[in-house]
């Protein structure tokens, strides 16, 4: 980030310069870059800086973690799972399908991602007051997740219970889980993935009893959500607030910059706004800015020969 930040405060270097050799030299017959030139370079730097910042909220998942919802009907091994990805021995696994508890939230860490995981407490039509309102909880909590590990028991033909879940899930960043593939295969996979094959193509056969496939459920965990910030992104991502405050603050005065040219305003104001957004960046890699911009003066026009 260092080199991007330090690059783009160069670029603006040189066009103060250029601007301010124009200023205090005159007599010079300094030739200076075109307002179109001058437009477009301020332009580009105001587009690299608005894509940096948009980075500082994609990188929300490093600072504030992500948060997943682990759904499915009764029995089908969700604590299970909870456990096999915090590697505990099981304690809250049961086998009365529907015994009644709260949505269960632990804190884990994948591949340096903070991870709020909640295991609900499934989603059924119930009767039961205490357990409506575990329903109703687990409804809010799919509502608020940033993915959804929905799961399905491979070992059992699917429930009623399983279609409701579905329904639930549709429109959700979602990974399809068989669990219990360490017995004997029996679901209609192809049922399943049809209906939910629309909005997602991440599935895996795992056995949270014995942790098989758990490893490639977190490399799925992580692809699933810092997949869009990969692209394009040449991997800068801006996670600092204060970073994210300077940077705002360079892009303001390029953009009253650009203003300012496009106004036709004098060109000392020009230069007051190229060099506050070179300090607000300079702030950021501990570069002060004081004689930079006459050593680019000198060095690149011949003034005063
Ligand atoms: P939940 O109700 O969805 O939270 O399911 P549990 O985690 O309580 O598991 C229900 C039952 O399935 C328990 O008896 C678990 O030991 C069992 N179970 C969970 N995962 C697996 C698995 O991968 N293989 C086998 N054979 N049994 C499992």
């Amino acid at each position: 980030m260092s080199e991007k930040i330090i690059a783009l405060r160069d670029t603006l270097a040189e066009i103060c310069a250029h601007v301010e050799a124009y200023i205090d030299f005159p007599e010079d017959e300094i030739e200076v870059k075109s307002d179109r030139i001058l437009l477009e370079n301020l332009e580009n730097i105001r587009t690299e800086l608005k894509a940096l910042l948009k980075t500082y909220d994609e990188a929300r998942f490093f600072r504030e973690g992500l948060s997943i919802a682990i759904v499915g009907r009764p029995n089908v091994g969700k604590s299970s799972l909870l456990n096999a990805l915090l590697k505990k021995k099981s304690c809250n696994s049961s086998e009365i399908p529907g015994t009644t508890r709260d949505i269960i939230e632990e804190y884990l860490n994948i591949r340096g991602l903070p991870i709020r995981i909640m295991d609900t407490a499934g989603i059924r039509n119930v009767e039961d007051i205490a357990e409506k309102e575990g329903v109703k909880r687990s409804v809010e909590s799919i509502e608020n997740a940033d993915l959804i590990i929905a799961i399905f028991d491979r070992s059992e033909p699917h429930h009623t219970e399983d279609i409701d879940v579905i329904e639930k899930i549709k429109n959700k960043n979602i990974i399809v889980i068989f669990n219990k593939c360490d017995l004997s295969p029996v679901i209609d996979k192809q049922f399943i993935l049809s209906r939910l094959i629309p909005y997602t193509t991440k599935f895996l056969d795992i056995s949270a009893l014995r942790g098989d496939g758990i490893e490639e459920l977190k490399d799925m965990i992580f692809e699933s959500c810092l997949r869009d910030w990969k692209e394009g992104r040449e991997g800068i991502v801006i996670s600092n607030l204060r970073h994210k405050l300077a940077i705002e603050k360079a892009c303001e005065s390029i953009e009253r910059s650009i203003q300012a040219l496009i106004e036709n305003l004098p060109l000392e104001i020009l230069a007051l706004e190229i060099r506050d957004a070179m300090d607000r960046l300079g702030e950021i890699v501990g570069i002060v800015t004081t004689d930079d911009i006459l050593n680019k003066i000198f060095s690149e026009f011949c003034i005063g020969k």
